[in-house]
């Protein structure tokens, strides 16, 4: 069977509603969200089902698609709850649920119309498994990340779901988050969106009789951080993600920020956007990389995609890195006077250089020679966290442009 190649949808994670707008407004076709349960990300802001109305309304407004996360491992307790809510998402207008548990499947089959999307918590790893959920009517099946791109395409060949694959973010040392340890030394279960990300903590080695002394495991003297994962990027493969036929390609991290979220959309945007324009000459751009290397991450792997062997841990730290520190966000620009509001997120003053990564224009960088507060009195700094402020700009400014160090 040839694989019918269309444009994948560009898939972004919403962890509030000003995530999901960036998220939208930098070039997503799609976001997803978790309500405030039900969800696996429990520590996120998560919506409110007065903000699940309001993300429907402006993600439909745009003419984009909303999907829920309803991916919890639900206990019998749970489920008259649960059915409440599926009912609730459906009258809302969600454009599908992501759905790990059966019982939850039978619940949203049973009392909704909502397309149903089977969550990589799921851990679909072969086309059988693939075929069982869409034969049980599920219309897109989330791929387990453990997967090569030639059993991708195998799986493409053999079922006909849409298939979605991660393509950027944080990985799970386990079996896509089928995972105990975080519940198992703090009592937070995975399973049920409470992760601590136990897996990248700094461990060391105890002997029984000598308490306190802490022996290092890997051959670093800070110690071992033997189970923390290196973050996905498939961005050098992309051509050979969008040959595989998939329907969606997603990025993680829900509890990431809004300078990351639309950092990455911006460059899988123009990637995407770049192969379809000129498929037989894809290159992966210095520029794409720079910018995803700017934004807070662990080193990047490719995975299980190519099984070259790779290793997928860093052993030293756990910190992530990043070369820029976000400052604010354009909320307003008059051309008149090349005026931008900005609500602030991080330190600047009169003096320092600004970089403004915008939507859709190139990202340009200026000194701030001036600025006043809300109220329109001359500032040299902005201490405050989401305080509003005014600066000269060099250039017309898109909004929703973040301003980053
Ligand atoms: S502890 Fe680590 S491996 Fe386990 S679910 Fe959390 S992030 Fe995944």
């Amino acid at each position: 069977m040839s694989i019918n190649i269309v444009k994948p949808e560009l898939l972004a994670p919403a962890g509030n509603f000003k995530k999901l707008q960036a998220a939208l407004i930098y070039g997503a076709d799609a976001v997803y969200f978790g309500g405030k349960n039900f969800s696996l990300r429990a520590f996120g802001d998560n919506f409110t089902r007065e903000e699940i109305l309001k993300a429907v309304e402006f993600t439909h407004g745009l003419g984009k698609k909303i999907y829920a996360a309803v991916n919890i491992f639900a206990h019998n307790a749970d489920l008259d709850a649960l059915a409440d809510y599926l009912k609730f998402l459906d009258r809302a207008g969600v454009d599908a649920v992501l759905i790990s548990d059966l019982g939850v499947l039978t619940l949203a089959k049973e009392l909704t119309d909502l397309k149903i999307h089977i969550s990589t918590q799921a851990n679909v790893t072969n086309w059988r498994a693939a075929k069982f959920f869409h034969e049980l009517g599920a219309e897109r099946i989330v791929l387990a990340r453990e997967l090569t791109c030639a059993e991708i395409l195998d799986i493409k060949e053999n079922c006909a779901a849409e298939l979605e694959i991660f393509v950027h973010g944080a990985m799970c040392i386990s079996y896509s988050g089928r995972c105990w340890l975080s519940k198992f030394l703090t009592g937070r279960d995975a399973n049920l969106g409470a992760c601590t990300h136990s897996c990248r903590w700094k461990y060391n080695l105890v002997e029984e009789k000598r308490a306190g002394e802490f022996f290092p495991i890997g051959e670093d003297e800070r110690g071992s951080y033997v189970m923390n994962s290196k973050d996905l990027c498939l961005l050098p493969y992309l051509d050979k993600v969008i040959q595989s036929g998939v329907t969606s390609l997603k990025i993680e991290g829900r509890m990431k920020s809004v300078n990351y979220v639309a950092g990455v959309v911006k460059v899988y945007r123009a990637a995407i956007d770049s192969y379809f324009d000129n498929p037989n000459d894809f290159k992966t751009r210095d520029e794409w990389l720079d910018e995803l290397n700017k934004i807070a991450h662990r080193p990047y792997t490719t995975g299980f995609f190519m099984s070259d062997g790779e290793p997928t841990e860093i052993y030293d730290t756990s910190k992530p890195s990043r070369s820029t520190e976000f400052l604010g966000i354009v909320r307003e620009f008059n051309l008149e006077t090349m005026t931008a509001t900005i609500e602030q997120r991080g330190k600047f003053e009169v003096g320092d250089r600004a970089e403004f990564f915008q939507p859709h224009g190139e990202t340009f960088s200026q000194e701030i020679t001036s600025m006043r507060d809300a109220d329109g009195q001359e500032i040299l700094s902005a201490p405050h966290a989401q305080q509003i402020v005014k600066i000269r700009v060099d250039k017309p400014v898109e909004i929703w442009s973040l301003i980053r160090s």
